[in-house]
């Protein structure tokens, strides 16, 4: 994957908050939903692309603008002319080892912070692994964690709203911590039922084990719940796995695709196949 430095960030586009949500209980990690008008017809940002949000920098590293990419989390639409996107947020900060200290996220809190009609800056698009295969017949098999159910959340409504007449399977895994499963369920302007096909597609959600802690999440059980179907379609050339969510995700997947096919070998084999087949694509924070 490119590194974020490598991004064109020259080309700057002006954006107006419409609207900011938030979909989590507070007493949860608090994740934002928050609507955008891009402020320049010019400015097309499709549902398998990702956009950049430029801030100030904390001026710690050297540099004066901090730049992060985030993806489109609903089907595009325009307003007046002008691009309306919506974004999922989730507000970040990590502890300094060595200081033990707790630090902001710079980007993730700025969004959060934004009140209605305030402006923004955005760059981009830019492109996402995720496509949509030529094969109508192709499975696919969606992994998201967190705010990793955003960009699948604009991807599914797509196929079945604009590519129509999907033939294959599509599973969708998504974790979240409690009440982050509405990122997926509480889709005000069109909840994904409206969109999917039920004979093609299913929703398998993971939850911590103990809600309101800071359990991981427990996607491998979600997929090893599904080790029948989900070892059919790894038998099965015409199958794709798009994953995308924090670091984290790498061991529970190795794990529980191990666990499925009856060896960490045969997980590997099948994964290299995968990703040599173009057929593997990931979005890893
Ligand atoms: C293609 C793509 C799509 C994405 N889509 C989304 C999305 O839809 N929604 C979403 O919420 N996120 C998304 N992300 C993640 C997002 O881009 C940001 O990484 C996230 O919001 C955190 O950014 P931040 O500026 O708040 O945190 P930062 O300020 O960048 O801090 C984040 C991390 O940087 C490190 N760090 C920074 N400064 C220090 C320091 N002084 N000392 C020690 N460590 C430090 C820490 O490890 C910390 O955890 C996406 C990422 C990619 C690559």
């Amino acid at each position: 994957m490119a590194h974020l430095s490598d991004f064109d960030i020259e080309k700057r586009y002006k954006a107006v908050v419409k609207n900011t949500s938030r979909l989590t209980p507070p007493d949860t990690e608090e994740v934002r939903e928050i609507v955008l008008e891009v402020k320049d017809p010019e400015f097309e940002c499709e549902v398998d692309q990702s956009f950049g949000v430029l801030t100030k920098a904390t001026g710690d590293f050297g540099n004066e603008l901090h730049h992060r990419l985030y993806s489109v989390a609903d089907l595009p639409k325009r307003i007046k002319g002008n691009p309306q996107l919506t974004m999922l947020v989730k507000r970040c900060s990590y502890v300094d080892d060595f200081s033990g200290e707790k630090y902001p996220g710079v980007a993730s809190n700025y969004l959060c912070d934004r009140k209605k009609g305030d402006e923004i800056t955005l760059t981009g698009p830019f492109a996402l692994p995720f496509k949509v295969p030529e094969d109508k017949t192709a499975n696919l098999i969606l992994i998201g964690m967190g705010t990793g159910i955003a960009p699948f959340r604009a991807f599914i409504k797509h196929i079945y709203k604009n590519v129509k007449d999907w033939e294959g399977k599509i599973r969708l895994f998504y974790g979240a911590r409690s009440g982050l499963e509405l990122l997926y369920l509480n889709d005000k302007d069109g909840d994904l039922t409206n969109y999917y096909d039920e004979a093609t597609f299913e929703a398998f959600h993971a939850l911590s084990p103990r809600p309101h802690w800071a359990d991981p999440i427990a996607l491998d059980k979600a997929l090893e719940g599904q080790t029948t179907e989900l070892k059919e379609l790894l038998g099965s050339s015409n199958t794709h796995i798009y994953v995308a969510g924090y670091e984290t995700i790498h061991n529970k997947l190795n794990k529980a695709f191990s666990n499925i096919l009856g060896s960490e070998e045969k997980w590997r084999l099948r994964k290299a196949e995968l990703i040599a087949g173009r057929k593997w694509a990931e979005i890893i924070y």
